[in-house]
């Protein structure tokens, strides 16, 4: 009989290597990754281009009223393997990713009308099942009967180090204490916010990687998805 395919929806705070083993595990069982964190990425940078948000000022009714012109789209990468990130059709996988974009984005994604666009379009991507998606409320909101739910958590510290490291390997000037400064700043805001606040869904498994190497974690997150793929 060929197996059944399955949800599999991954939330936790920021950097904690959610999108590392979503991609492993959409690899290893051929299902399709989206990675949500990147289209509320994509609407601030919309939001920071029109001069909607900065350091001093956030219209959200300005961004809420062009929302209906925001289009996000993902596109595979043949050289990656994996899919860049569109904004109106322009490719802007790499600016999304910038410091500047991660100190606005939890303000933006705390936004009711643009939380509402992004689900009904996550809804639509993980109709046909075979996803692996990774979040803030994937398995809360976005897919609540999803048949496995895992909750990765690490300390700011690990957390931190991971991102900074991340974004030196990409040539972006930061400093380490801007980095641990944002990360505990976007699990505040993103954990307090009103509309789908992030938090562990009952049903899901938590996963503390904070003493784990990248390949004890995958082993252990596969042979959960094998399991719940054999029992759905
Ligand atoms: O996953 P990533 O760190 O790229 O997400 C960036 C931000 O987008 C988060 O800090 C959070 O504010 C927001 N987000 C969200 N809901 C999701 C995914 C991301 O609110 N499902």
């Amino acid at each position: 009989m060929e197996n059944k395919k399955i949800i599999i929806a991954i939330d936790g705070y920021s950097s904690t290597g959610k999108s590392t083993v979503a991609k492993q595990l959409a690899k290893s069982l051929q299902y399709i990754y989206v990675d949500t964190g990147a289209m509320y990425r994509a609407v601030t940078l919309f939001a920071m281009r029109k001069g909607y948000i900065d350091d001093n000022h956030f219209d959200p009714e300005a961004l809420e009223n062009e929302l209906p012109s925001i289009r996000i789209r993902f596109e595979f990468n043949p050289e990656k393997g994996l899919a860049d990130t569109l904004l109106n059709d322009e490719n802007v996988e790499k600016e999304i990713r910038t410091l500047s974009v991660s100190r606005f984005v939890s303000k933006v994604a705390a936004v009711s009308k643009v939380r509402k666009k992004l689900v009904e379009q996550q809804n639509e991507m993980g109709k046909a099942k075979g996803i692996v998606m990774d979040g803030r409320d994937i398995g809360t909101v976005v897919f609540p009967n999803a048949e496995l739910k895992l909750f990765m958590t690490a300390t700011a510290k690990d957390r931190a180090e991971r991102r900074f490291l991340e974004l030196t390997e990409r040539g972006e000037k930061v400093t380490y204490e801007d980095v641990l400064k944002n990360v505990v700043n976007r699990d505040h805001i993103d954990s307090t916010r009103k509309d789908s606040p992030l938090r562990k869904a009952s049903d899901a498994i938590q996963i503390d990687n904070s003493n784990l190497t990248l390949e004890q974690q995958f082993e252990q997150i596969l042979g959960l998805a094998k399991n719940a793929i054999k029992n759905a």
